[in-house]
C-alpha cells in the first residue's frame, strides 16, 4: 500500500463491509477495508447458512465468506489487518486510527458488526476457554460424548444447540422463558432432536468448576426459585449480541443499546460517515440485510463524494 489517503475506508470485514467494499471498488473509488480478525465476521462461526438466497441446501459460513472475499479482490479492494480505535473528523478528511497508524479518507463506512453478550454470572469469565464458550462452531468438537448446555432461546442458541448434538452426549437449552424466540424451523428441529432437552423458565446462576474446568451449571427456576445443579462439561452462552461501536460513542450518535443511528441511506450523524450491517440500529440482523445495507451505504457514499 503506497499511500494512506483513500476515497473511502470501510471499518469491518463482515458481509456488510465486504459488500460495501465490492461496490465502492467496482465504482473505482480508492477503497480500504480494515478488519481486526479474519474477514467474514460472525458468519465465520456459522456452520450452515440456510437463508441466504442462491444456495439451495445451504452453504457453510466460511465458504460463503471466501466467495465474498474473492469477489472483492476481483475489483481490487485493499484490506489491512488491525483494530480501528478512533475516528476523527478533520474537515475534508476523516482519520481512522488503526492500532497506531492513521489512515485518511474522504468518507468512511462503519460495518463493525456485533459480538456475543456476556451474562456476567460467577464462573463465566474465569472459565472462558476451560469449558465456557461463545462459539459452538469454534469449540464444539472439544466436547465429545459429554453433556453441555446452551444458554439462550434465540436463533443463535438454537443453531448452536443443534450443532453441538454432533459431538455432545446431551445438550441442555437453558431458557429464561417458556417459549423460544428462535424461528419456527429451528424450533421444530430442536423439539425433534432426542439429544436436546429444553429447561424452561430457568435462570443460570453460576458455572461450577473442578480442577479440570467446567463441571456443572447451577440454575434457578424462575417461578419456584428452586435451584438445581446440572452436571456437564461445557457451557455455551448465546444470549444475544452487543454492537461494536463503543470506540465511536464520542463522535457518532448511538441509540440507548449502543447501535449507530442512521437514516434510510445509512448516513450517520457525522456527514461523510455511513454505517451498515449489525452495528446499525435496525429491525432485522441477517446476512441478507447486511449485504443490502452494504450496497446502500456504498451508493450513498458515492453520491456524497460526487456532491463534495
Ligand atoms: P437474540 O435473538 O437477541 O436472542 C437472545 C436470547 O437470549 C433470547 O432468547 C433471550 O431471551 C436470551 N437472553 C438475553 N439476555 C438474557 C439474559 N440476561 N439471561 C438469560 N437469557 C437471556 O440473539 P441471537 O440469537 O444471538 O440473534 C441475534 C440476531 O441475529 C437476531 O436478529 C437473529 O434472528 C439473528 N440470527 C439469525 C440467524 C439465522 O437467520 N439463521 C442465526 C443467528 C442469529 P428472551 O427470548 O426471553 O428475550
Amino acid at each position: 500500500m503506497n499511500e494512506q489517503l483513500f476515497d473511502v475506508i470501510i471499518i469491518g470485514g463482515g458481509p456488510a463491509g465486504l459488500t460495501a467494499g465490492l461496490y465502492t471498488s467496482r465504482a473505482k473509488l480508492n477503497s480500504l477495508l480494515i478488519e481486526n480478525m479474519l474477514v467474514g465476521g460472525q458468519v465465520m462461526t456459522t456452520t450452515k447458512v440456510e437463508n441466504y438466497p442462491g444456495f439451495p441446501g445451504g452453504i457453510d459460513g466460511p465458504e460463503l465468506v471466501a466467495r465474498f472475499h474473492e469477489h472483492c479482490q476481483e475489483f481490487g479492494l485493499q484490506i489491512v489487518n488491525g483494530e480501528a480505535r478512533q475516528l476523527r473528523d478533520e474537515g475534508a478528511y476523516k482519520v481512522v486510527t488503526v492500532d497506531d497508524r492513521d489512515f485518511r479518507a474522504r468518507a468512511v463506512i462503519v460495518t463493525t458488526g456485533a459480538e456475543p453478550r456476556k451474562l456476567g454470572i460467577p464462573g463465566e469469565q474465569k472459565l472462558t476457554g476451560r469449558g465456557v464458550s461463545y462459539c459452538a462452531t469454534c469449540d464444539g468438537a472439544f466436547f465429545r460424548d459429554v453433556p453441555v448446555a446452551v444458554i439462550g432461546g434465540g436463533d443463535t442458541a438454537a443453531e448452536e444447540a443443534l450443532f453441538l448434538t454432533r459431538f455432545a452426549s446431551k445438550v441442555y437449552i437453558i431458557h429464561r422463558r417458556d417459549q423460544l424466540r428462535a424461528t419456527k424451523t429451528l424450533q421444530d428441529r430442536i423439539f425433534a432432536n432426542p439429544k436436546i432437552e429444553v429447561i424452561w423458565n430457568a435462570l443460570p446462576e453460576e458455572v461450577l468448576a473442578d480442577s479440570k474446568g467446567v463441571c456443572g451449571l447451577r440454575i434457578a427456576d424462575k417461578i419456584s426459585g428452586a435451584k438445581r445443579d446440572l452436571a456437564l462439561e461445557g457451557v455455551f452462552f448465546a444470549i444475544g449480541v452487543i454492537p461494536k461501536a463503543h470506540f465511536l460513542a464520542e463522535v457518532l450518535e448511538l441509540n440507548s443499546e449502543g447501535y449507530i443511528l442512521t437514516d434510510a441511506e445509512c448516513r450517520t450523524s457525522m456527514p461523510g460517515v455511513f454505517a451498515a450491517g449489525d452495528v446499525r440500529s435496525k429491525l432485522l440482523k441477517q446476512i441478507a440485510t447486511a449485504v443490502g445495507d452494504g450496497a446502500v451505504a456504498a451508493i450513498a457514499t458515492e453520491k456524497y463524494l460526487d456532491e463534495l
